[in-house]
């Protein structure tokens, strides 16, 4: 199984997407990614309830 997340699943107007094995790894990757492209958006504890809501098994 491979997880998947874009940042429009999340409501965020961006291209961007990315896969990884595990939920922590794919995590990992999201916030370097919101810290490249959304310095405005700040990865919150809620933030990142609401990412993981959205990971889809792909
Ligand atoms: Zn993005």
């Amino acid at each position: 199984m491979t997880k998947s997340i874009s940042c429009a699943d999340v409501g965020v107007k961006c291209r961007w997407s990315t896969t990884a094995k595990t939920e922590e790894e794919l995590m990992k990757k999201v916030a370097e990614h919101a810290k490249k492209e959304h310095k405005d958006i700040k990865v919150t504890p809620e933030v990142v309830a609401k990412i993981k809501s959205h990971i889809k098994e792909i």
